[in-house]
């Protein structure tokens, strides 16, 4: 089995080699920690949850960087005054790191509800100033960066001066880049308006700063990935992904301070997941088209007419690679919700299938399982493996009905298959089962609020325990092994 991944700097699909034969290691750019999280931004650590999740069952062992932006970087326009941080803290008067407190507990929360397996490493921008002063030094005894009134910028002329090519990620000429520059940032400290930062000088205003042998300052936002990438997976490993949008400048920064500093290309295969968008439009917080993920599960917004439970935003995603559009609506949501019950109920009948060894089945399920793999290999392609997947669905109902057949070897063998695909690989959760498990730990503590009640002689509040619970249908039988239920 052979596994291709597009690569945005190859434009192309390439047979994938990890640098270490069964590893992989895996950089994949994370959140910055000013403000909640939207569904667009989960849309993209899911995709490449599921590329990791898929690394894995396809045997490789990984390991997952995956970043928090906690120093303040600059808005679009490159105002050091509108640093997203200094605005947040003025806006909610707290302290910046209460501020990245605050984001990351929720941003690990809404990941949590959708499933998503935390990365190996987990690694902070703040808690690596001291290796993104060093690459600073680095690059400036090298000559590719210069230091300009207390802030230090990375030389693109140099750079392209020395045979590389910035640009190479994005396909953008640097005279095209030069005519086109809006780049307020720097003005007047830059030799060439390219020019990015790596350390800037921290005006009076700006409260999260660190001393450097420049004076007072925070580093470039390109430059922590490089720090944090090089430390935890080396000079050059194997994947760096990312939102498409971070394809120019982010990663194109990224892969020349990497060559500036180590002489080789960082990242073997770069991979870059589509947005999400809602009413044909890019989901972000900039143009007020967006939706939190809580106010699609809990149904508050004005957007879709009912809430839908994390596992089916989670299945409809996946609905679509992770290298297309995905525009999410009502109609989307729906259609996801029908065919993740299908899904869902197939894998209930396959448990109470009676096997037949004595006759042929319709369903060849090596061929089944050569579609499903070649479907996850072939760029990690949800869409069609998802596809695949509802035609063994097609065949459990037919079992179901009788209009099948399917031999012990074969029931057993399907089962493990679908229930690895369904719930490891695209990472689904049964919500039927999650449901039912949560109201047994509920009534469990009723159980035991209602034998502490009995003990103290609060037999009134035992019996309206008791009382009430059966009015719900729910019946507690108390025998010698202690107090059972019974829904009726
Ligand atoms: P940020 O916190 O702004 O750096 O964004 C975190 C991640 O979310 C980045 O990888 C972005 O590319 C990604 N992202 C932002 N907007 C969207 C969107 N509408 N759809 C998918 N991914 C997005
Ligand atoms: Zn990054």
């Amino acid at each position: 089995m052979q596994l291709k991944i597009y690569n945005s700097l190859a434009g192309e699909k390439e047979i994938f080699k990890p640098i270490l034969e069964g590893n992989v290691g895996m950089y994949v750019c994370g959140p910055t920690v000013y403000s909640n999280v939207h569904l667009g931004n989960v849309r993209t650590f899911l995709s490449f949850d599921f590329i990791y999740r898929s690394l894995m069952h396809l045997g490789y062992k990984v390991r997952y960087v995956r970043n928090i932006t906690d120093a303040g970087h600059l808005t679009d326009d490159g105002d050091v005054n509108n640093d997203r941080f200094v605005k947040q803290t003025r806006l909610e008067k707290l302290e910046p790191m209460e501020i990245v407190q605050k984001y990351t507990v929720d941003f690990h929360k809404v990941l949590d509800m959708f499933n998503l397996l935390p990365p190996n490493i987990e690694p902070t921008a703040t808690g690596h100033i001291v290796e993104q002063i060093e690459l600073t030094q680095k690059l400036i005894e090298t000559g590719f960066a210069y230091e300009s009134n207390g802030s230090v910028y990375f030389d693109v002329l140099e750079y392209n001066a020395r045979g590389l090519n910035y640009g190479e990620l994005s396909k953008r000429n640097i005279e095209e880049l030069f005519a086109n520059t809006r780049d307020l940032d720097g003005q007047g400290e830059k030799k060439n308006p390219q020019d990015f930062a790596l350390w800037k000088k921290a005006s009076p205003a700006h409260i999260m700063r660190w001393n450097s042998p420049w004076g007072e300052g925070f580093p470039g936002w390109h430059l922590e990935c490089t720090a944090m990438s090089t430390k935890y997976l080396g000079e050059t490993f194997d994947i760096h992904g990312g939102g498409m949008d971070l394809k120019f400048p982010h990663h194109e920064c990224e892969i020349a301070q990497g060559k500036a500093c180590n002489g080789a290309s960082p990242v073997n295969y770069w991979m870059h997941a589509n947005m999400l968008t809602m009413n044909s439009q890019r989901m972000s917080k900039s143009t007020g088209n967006y939706i939190l993920p809580m106010q699609l599960v809990s149904g508050e917004n004005d957007f879709f007419e009912k809430s839908f439970h994390p596992a089916i935003v989670r299945f409809c995603f996946l609905q679509a690679h992770y290298r297309s559009v995905l525009d999410i609506s009502n109609d989307a949501m729906l259609a996801s919700e029908k065919g993740f019950s299908r899904l869902m109920e197939a894998l209930k009948i396959l448990n109470s299938i009676t096997p037949n060894d004595e006759k042929q089945s319709g369903f060849n399920l090596e061929d089944w399982k050569t579609k499903c793999y070649d479907a996850l290999t072939d760029d990690f392609n949800s869409p069609v493996l998802i596809a695949h997947l509802f035609e063994a669905v097609k065949f459990i109902f037919a079992l179901k009905d009788e209009k099948e057949t399917i031999s012990a070897k074969d029931l057993e063998d399907l089962k493990s298959t679908l229930n690895a695909f369904v719930f490891d690989v695209l990472g689904l959760q049964n919500i039927e089962e999650n449901n039912n498990e949560k109201l047994d730990q509920t009534l469990q503590v009723l159980i035991e609020l209602r034998n502490q009640a009995r003990k103290s002689k609060n037999f009134d509040l035992s019996d309206q325990i008791r009382d009430k619970l059966l009015a719900e249908g729910i019946e507690l039988k108390d025998g010698r092994e202690g107090t059972t239920y019974v829904l009726n």
